[in-house]
């Protein structure tokens, strides 16, 4: 993100230098973190920005974050970038849901936790059968007294092993009768009964599937009314695919996801630049100069400017197809170096191409593939249904 147009204030200047300094002490930069949508912040700047307010820096300070505005949430972002440092910390579209429907006791002893970064979450949708029709979840949970017995599996838990939460969406009722009897949890992942086993996924990050056996919880970690999770799970699921952000502009430190592909696209625009200027064709230019390479950048350039101002649910499937396109056509015309993993002998820039490559195809996955949220973008622009 380029910063040079726009004069900042004292106050902006002095908070960039904070956040320099908390980063440089806390963090070397680490070039396998290319992926930045699927690391979390490392535990100890974590700490560090929770002190002062900037793990959710757009909250008001009465409510654990630094009231900051749209520049200085870009700014952390874009000074994270530089350090290569992953600025996940968790669910931050949880706080407003918990605020709403959280029960008293989740209110008192979780959310306070997890505004100020010491408590992580990860999010319990899917299912092997049931990933885009969510609302055909089998995962179970009957009401036994004042608990909840839960049963059932879900897919692609990220961040489920290491983290102390699961916001789970269960089946309280019939599965025929689908959005009408589905209700919301909060499951501490140490409770008996769960358990993650990791998938790998390209690109090298790692993913879960969780078990639930008899997974036994108090009603005290119902988030909403019994059959109201639809409703409850609306929000946050709005939010993630940027329905529900009001600045999907500029992006927030845990900002849309087409904002977040769209950092992870400008570092694979960057190590494109980087790599074509340092490499000579056969009659000796440089290969910034050949045409084909030329045209393929500035392709990718202008994809990525589209990218950046493509605001809510248009910036995930845009942001995610642009990065496919454009790093399979940089991974074969920088073959076969472009093809290098980082850490191998003569890879290019931290083998950003490369793994860009394998990262991207799953971009138009997670958080909803890329036909879903065009049917849900027809569906706003209401355009007739298909079938
Ligand atoms: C790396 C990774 C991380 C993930 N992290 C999480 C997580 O943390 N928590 C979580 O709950 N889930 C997570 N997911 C799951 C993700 O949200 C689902 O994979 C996704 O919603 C698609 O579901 P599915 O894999 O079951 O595919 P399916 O729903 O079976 O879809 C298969 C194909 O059919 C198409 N399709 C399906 N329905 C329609 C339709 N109505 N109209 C048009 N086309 C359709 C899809 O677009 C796709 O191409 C993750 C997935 C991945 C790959």
């Amino acid at each position: 993100m380029d910063f040079s147009q726009v004069d900042f204030t004292p106050e902006q200047l002095a908070l960039e230098s904070e956040i320099r300094e908390i980063i440089e002490a806390n963090w070397t930069p680490n070039y396998a973190h290319i992926a930045v949508d699927h690391d979390r912040m490392p535990v100890k700047v974590r700490m560090e920005f929770a002190k002062r307010g900037l793990l959710h820096p757009d909250l008001p300070k009465d409510q654990g974050g630094a009231g900051l505005g749209e520049l200085e949430l870009e700014m952390i972002a874009g000074i994270a970038d530089e350090y290569w440092m992953p600025t996940n910390v968790s669910n931050s579209m949880l706080i407003p849901t918990l605020e709403k429907h959280g029960s008293a006791w989740l209110k008192e002893h979780v959310l306070p936790g997890i505004r100020r970064g010491e408590i992580t979450t990860c999010l319990g949708y899917s299912e092997p059968d049931n990933g885009s029709d969510i609302a055909a979840a089998t995962t179970k949970a009957v009401q036994d007294g004042d608990t909840w017995v839960i049963n059932g599996q879900k897919m692609w838990t990220t961040w489920g092993n290491e983290s102390d939460y699961v916001f789970l969406l269960a089946r309280t009722g019939a599965v025929e009768e689908k959005h009408r009897t589905l209700t919301m949890f909060l499951v501490p992942m140490d409770t008996p009964g769960v358990e993650a086993t990791p998938v790998w996924i390209l690109g090298g990050g790692r993913t879960n599937v969780t078990f639930y056996t008899d997974v036994t919880v108090s009603d005290q970690y119902r988030i909403g009314p019994v059959n109201e999770g639809w409703n409850v799970m609306s929000e946050p699921l709005a939010t993630e695919h940027g329905a529900g952000v009001e600045t999907q502009g500029v992006a927030p430190v845990n900002g849309t996801m087409g904002q977040t592909f769209s950092r992870v696209f400008e570092k694979f625009v960057d190590a494109s630049i980087k790599w074509a200027a340092s490499r000579k064709t056969a009659d000796g230019k440089s290969r910034l100069e050949d045409p084909i390479t030329r045209m393929a950048i500035a392709e990718a350039m202008l994809d990525l400017e589209m990218c950046w101002n493509a605001e809510g649910e248009l910036g995930k499937p845009m942001s995610a197809e642009a990065l496919s396109r454009n790093a399979d056509r940089m991974a074969d015309i920088a073959a076969p170096e472009g093809l290098l993993d980082f850490g191998v002998d003569g890879s290019i820039y931290a083998g950003n191409i490369a793994s860009e490559r394998q990262h991207a195809p799953g971009t138009s996955v997670y958080g909803g593939t890329t036909e879903i949220y065009r049917n849900n973008l027809a569906r706003r622009l209401g355009l007739p249904r298909p079938y």
